[in-house]
């Protein structure tokens, strides 16, 4: 019993210190891959002083040429490696490894294959301490939320590469994380199913209140989902700018202010190249 009141001071600590600051901070984080200090192999400075916000709650983007530390620093903020310099904080806490306050979707699906669309948004869910009727409630309410239903008990195999990607965010967001995290999701998928997609990712968002930090290479992607954009330059990755998205929502891809906003950014990445 002692355990039990234990475990719950120590998260009521945890939401008092939230209360302070929320969101995700990235603090002049750099990581160099490599080179230990011997001079035989190469290092490689993946990031160089990498700082920016996202306030809880809001959608930003981070969009960089292929090799400027999007996928590195994604795996820094999601605890997955370690930062060289720097640190990361989840609702003012650092982050010292994978949490359940947030929800990871890869590039490759990483679905289980020998489990049921069910048993894959589960996962996560059985390594809390809810009730088996929540769990239920919990995996039934994800697929509502991702137009699953009608999918419970089929095998990712038999599923399209939109499904199976609609699968792994109901798996994310079931342990009701604080930051739905995501590396270049839909790059898998056909253009058609991608729009599709963003839309869905949007209503999600809208009806979560989640905060989401998105990584994609893909520029109009970028101004059609985000609040604002962290624009990356590479060798080393850094961040080159922050640009604001003032365009309202849902956005249309012909609408001047959109095209104005992709010019923008695709300027800022070309720029120093
Ligand atoms: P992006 O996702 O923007 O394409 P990455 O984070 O994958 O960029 O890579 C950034 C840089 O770090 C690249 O130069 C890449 O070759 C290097 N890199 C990435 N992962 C490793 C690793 N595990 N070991 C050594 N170098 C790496
Ligand atoms: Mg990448």
């Amino acid at each position: 019993m002692a355990g039990v009141n234990g475990s719950r001071d120590a998260a009521s600590k945890t939401k008092e210190s939230r209360g302070r600051e929320t969101g995700v901070v990235v603090d002049g984080v750099g990581k160099t891959y490599g080179g230990s200090g011997s001079g035989e192999s190469a290092s490689v400075r993946a990031l160089d002083d990498v700082s920016f916000a996202v306030e809880r709650g809001e959608f930003v983007c981070l969009v960089g040429p292929s090799g400027c530390g999007k996928t590195t620093l994604f795996r820094i903020i999601a605890g997955l490696i370690d930062a060289t310099d720097g640190t990361v904080r989840l609702g003012g806490m650092p982050v010292t490894g994978p949490t359940t306050d947030m929800g990871v979707v890869f590039q490759e699906y990483h679905l289980f294959p020998w489990l049921t669309v069910e048993e894959n948004i589960r996962f996560g869910l059985d390594r809390t301490d809810r009730s088996m009727a929540d769990k239920d409630d919990r995996v039934t309410e994800m697929l509502e939320l991702v137009g699953l239903t009608d999918f419970r008990d089929a095998y990712p195999k038999t599923l399209s590469g939109g499904m199976k990607q609609r699968v792994a965010i109901a798996r994310a967001l079931a342990v009701d994380p604080e930051l739905l995290l995501m590396d270049e999701p839909f790059g898998a998928v056909d253009a058609q199913t991608r729009e599709m997609l963003q839309r869905e990712l949007l209503d999600v968002w809208q009806s979560t209140g989640k905060t989401v930090l998105f990584v994609t290479h893909d520029v109009s992607e970028a101004v059609t989902l985000a609040d604002r954009i962290v624009v990356m330059a590479a060798e080393p990755g850094r961040v080159r700018d922050v640009v604001d998205v003032d365009v309202d929502r849902p956005r249309e891809r012909g609408d001047p202010a959109f095209g104005k906003h992709v010019a923008h950014v695709r300027d800022l990445i070309g720029a120093g190249e």
